[in-house]
C-alpha cells in the first residue's frame, strides 16, 4: 500500500485546527503552520451558533469544550440607542466559550492526535500548490466602499446582562456582550468609519481616534454613547486589560470558494457578518466539508484538482444563501432608522425572528 500523501494547512485558527483534527481521525499525515502562539485572545463574539456545533460533536470535542468552560447560551436581547427588545429564546442553544480556551484546546487536541503543529512559524511557501490548504483567515482589505471596518474585544467583570447575549446597535457599529463562565462577559464590537476620517466622533456615528493610548481608546469605544443602554450596561465594567485585542481591514462582502484558485476553508473563503454569530460555525463546517475530499486525495483516490473543486462546490452550496441574508441584515444594522424597527419588530414578531435565525445559519 502506498503511504498517504501529506496535507499542509496554512493557519492554525479554528478552521485549520478543525480540519487538522478531522484529517488525523482519517489517518492523514498533517502539518499545520501557525504564525502566532497559543493560547491567545482573538477578536470574536465567542458565541458559537449554527451547524458547526455538530462538527465539534463529530470531532469528539463537545465534552472537552464543556470541561474547558463552554456554557450554553439560550437567550438574546437587542438594543438600539432609543429602544430595547424583549428577551427572546434562540431556536437552538448556542455555545459561549472564550477563544483563549477554545483555540488552545483545539491546538492541544490536534497535537495529541498526531498532528504536527509548527507554532509561531509563518508559512512562506506557495499557497496554490498541491496538498496545501489555506486556512489563514480573512483577506485583509483596508477600505470597502469608502468605509474602514474594524473589530475590538475584551473580557470584563461586573456587567449585569438581561440575556445570555445582548446586542447593542449604534450608528457607528454594534456590540455583542455575552456571558462566559464564572461571571465574566465577553464584549466585542464591529465598527466602521469613513476612510480618511481619523477624528470622527464615535458617540454619534464615527470612530474616534483621539487618544494616543490605544487601550484607553478601546475602553472609550466600549463605553458607548452616554444615555444609551449600552453605556448603562458597561458603566461599571472592569475590563481585563490583557484580553484587549483589535483587528482592522475587515471585508464582509460575500465571496465564493469556487472563485479562488487556492484550496480554502474558514474566513479565507469569506467572512459572514458577525451579528449572525455564525463565523466560527462556518469555519468548522467548511473544515468538515473538506475532510473527505482531502482524505481521498491523500489516499490516491482522486486528484488534487478534484478534491479542491469538491470542497469549493460543497462550501458554496452550503453558504451562498446564508451569506446573502447576512449581508442584507448587516446593511440594515447600519441604517439608523432601520435599527429601531429591527430592535422593536424582529424579536416581537415570532415569524420574523425565526426567519432571520434560520436563514443566517
Ligand atoms: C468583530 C467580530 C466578531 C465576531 N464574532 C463572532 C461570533 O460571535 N461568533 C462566531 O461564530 N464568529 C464570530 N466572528 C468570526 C470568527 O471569529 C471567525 O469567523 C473565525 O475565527 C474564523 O476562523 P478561521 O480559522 O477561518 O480564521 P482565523 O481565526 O483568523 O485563523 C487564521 C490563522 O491563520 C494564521 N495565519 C495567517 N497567515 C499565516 C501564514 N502565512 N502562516 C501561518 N499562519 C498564518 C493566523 O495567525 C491565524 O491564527 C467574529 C469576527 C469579528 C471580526
Amino acid at each position: 500500500m502506498p503511504a498517504n500523501k501529506p496535507i499542509t494547512i496554512v493557519g492554525g485558527g479554528l478552521a485549520g485546527l478543525a480540519l487538522g483534527i478531522g484529517l488525523r481521525q482519517r489517518a492523514v499525515p498533517v502539518t499545520v503552520w501557525e504564525a502566532g502562539r497559543y493560547p491567545r485572545h482573538r477578536v470574536c463574539g465567542e458565541f458559537i451558533s449554527g451547524k458547526g456545533q455538530g462538527t465539534l460533536r463529530r470531532l469528539g470535542l463537545s465534552e472537552l469544550l464543556a470541561q474547558a468552560g463552554a456554557i450554553p447560551a439560550r437567550t438574546t436581547a437587542f438594543f438600539s440607542p432609543q429602544k430595547g427588545s424583549p428577551v427572546r429564546e434562540l431556536s437552538e442553544p448556542a455555545v459561549s466559550i472564550s477563544r483563549y480556551a477554545l483555540d488552545g484546546l483545539m491546538a492541544e487536541q490536534f497535537r495529541q492526535r498526531g498532528g504536527e503543529l509548527r507554532e509561531n512559524e509563518r508559512w512562506r511557501g506557495a499557497e496554490i500548490a498541491e496538498g496545501v490548504v489555506r486556512a489563514s483567515g480573512r483577506r485583509a482589505q483596508p477600505v470597502v466602499n469608502g468605509w474602514r471596518w474594524f473589530g475590538v474585544k475584551a473580557h470584563a467583570r461586573k456587567v449585569e446582562l438581561a440575556a445570555d447575549l445582548e446586542m447593542h446597535l449604534s450608528p457607528s457599529g454594534y456590540l455583542g456582550i455575552s456571558r462566559l463562565k464564572d461571571g465574566e462577559v465577553n464584549v466585542c464590537g464591529l465598527f466602521r468609519r469613513r476612510a480618511g476620517n481619523a477624528h470622527g466622533d464615535f458617540s454619534n456615528g464615527e470612530a474616534r481616534e483621539k487618544s494616543a493610548d490605544g487601550r484607553e481608546r478601546w475602553q472609550e469605544i466600549f463605553r458607548g454613547a452616554p444615555g444609551s443602554k449600552w453605556h448603562e450596561r458597561l458603566a461599571g465594567a472592569e475590563f481585563d486589560e490583557d484580553s484587549f485585542c483589535s483587528v482592522a481591514g475587515l471585508s464582509l462582502e460575500p465571496q465564493r470558494a469556487a472563485a479562488s484558485e487556492e484550496c480554502c476553508v474558514g474566513d479565507t473563503i469569506t467572512m459572514i457578518a458577525p451579528v449572525t454569530g455564525n463565523g466560527m460555525s462556518m469555519a468548522f463546517e467548511s473544515a468538515e466539508m473538506a475532510m473527505e475530499p482531502l482524505a481521498e486525495y491523500s489516499g490516491g483516490k482522486i486528484s488534487w484538482g478534484e478534491a479542491q473543486r469538491a470542497i469549493a462546490r460543497r462550501c458554496d452550496e452550503a453558504f451562498a444563501r446564508r451569506l446573502a441574508w447576512a449581508a442584507w441584515l448587516q446593511r440594515l444594522m447600519f441604517m439608523p432608522r432601520a435599527q429601531n424597527a429591527l430592535v422593536l419588530f424582529a424579536p416581537r414578531w415570532l415569524w420574523l425572528w425565526k426567519l432571520l435565525l434560520e436563514k443566517t445559519r
